[in-house]
């Protein structure tokens, strides 16, 4: 409880961890996660006599927590979206360990398990019809960002290269010149974030042959106007990172060497600016990367970060797993 009061003192950023189901259920699992009080103890399978490491977040959720239940922890900062706060959430993780399940739920049309984007602008969807006193206004946009290039994902050929401005001259939009729709419902979204899916950068890699090489950013942006036309702006940054996985240099060569570069350092970059921003450092490193230059108007001010960090409990990636944990440790 000390832990969670200092976590308030030290600004809005918040970090969960999810821990998803093991796909291998007669095997060994690095982790211990023992129950509700926000912490994690992880074991080195090849050496189960070594020290514990035990690591601290705001929550955990385990293997059989629903999407329902991440959400409910989440629904807070969508709120205060509607109230005029900038807010970043993302997922954070290697590659398999359950970002795109958390942040979008399983693809199938069919199923109905929705994550927490879907949620999310169900909830702006509902507040914003409910508030009479205010007229909201919801516009989104989807891009990526690959190679520490932004690209549209709501055009079909998103070839076209965008620039981040400056955010304060651009009415909020960082890309202004990404596709800005209007949405009305929540099927509006659920339609881009399909387009958006479809044309995000897939290639294969040793770990799953569709994993994503790319960060993919939802941005919700809101406007909401009262009877004396004064005017409330804020904007909701939903973010599936690429995979975290370090890449062995020995094994990818060419392009796939320099994406791994890229995606090291960007998630570097990110890691820095929240951990100056929870040690409330009077320089903040946005400009070193696409990513933290994009997300800039929600990291830091008055804005509220969540961090979903997502691990994988198959002992064969403990090693991913502490470097996971360590990386949501040091911002939080
Ligand atoms: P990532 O986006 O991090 O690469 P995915 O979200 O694609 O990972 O998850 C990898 C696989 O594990 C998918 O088949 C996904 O449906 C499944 N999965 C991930 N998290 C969960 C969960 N909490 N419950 C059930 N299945 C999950
Ligand atoms: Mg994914």
């Amino acid at each position: 409880h000390l832990y969670n009061s200092l976590q308030e003192l030290r600004g809005n950023i918040r970090v969960f961890c999810r821990i998803r189901p093991s796909f291998n259920m007669e095997g060994k699992s690095s982790i211990d996660y023992t129950g509700n009080d926000g912490s994690l103890i992880v074991i080195d399978p090849s050496n189960p006599q070594s020290t514990r490491k035990i690591f601290h977040f705001n929550k955990i959720f385990g293997p059989d927590a629903t999407q329902d239940e991440v959400y409910k922890d989440t629904q807070t900062l969508i709120r205060s979206v509607m109230d005029g706060y900038n807010v970043c959430i993302f997922a954070y993780g290697q590659t398999g360990s359950g970002k795109t399940h958390t942040m979008c739920g399983p693809c199938s049309g069919l199923n109905k398990n929705f994550g927490v984007s879907y949620m999310a602008l169900n909830d702006l969807f509902q507040i914003s019809s409910a508030r009479v006193d205010i007229k909201y206004e919801i516009q989104a946009q989807m891009v990526e960002i690959y190679n520490e290039q932004v690209r549209d994902l709501l055009k079909d050929m998103p070839a076209i290269k965008l620039e981040i401005k400056n955010c304060s001259v651009n009415g909020g939009l960082s890309v202004p010149d990404a596709s800005t729709r209007s949405v009305q419902s929540v099927d509006d979204v659920l339609n881009l974030m399909k387009l958006g899916e479809k044309n995000r950068v897939f290639s294969s890699t040793a770990l799953n042959n569709r994993s994503s090489r790319s960060h993919s950013v939802l941005t919700v942006h809101i406007i909401g106007e009262d009877i004396t036309r004064c005017r409330i702006r804020s904007c909701l940054h939903l973010v599936d990172l690429a995979g975290s996985e370090r890449v062995d240099k020995s094994e990818v060569t060419g392009d796939r060497l320099k994406e791994a570069q890229h995606i090291n350092r960007s998630l570097s970059c990110l890691g820095d600016v929240i951990a100056a921003l929870a040690q409330k450092n009077s320089h903040i490193p946005y400009r070193n990367s696409k990513l933290t230059q994009l997300l800039q108007n929600s990291l830091g001010g008055h804005a509220k970060v969540l961090m979903l960090a997502h691990v994988s409990p198959e002992a064969d990636y403990y090693g991913e797993t502490v470097s996971t944990l360590k990386f949501a440790q040091r911002v939080s």
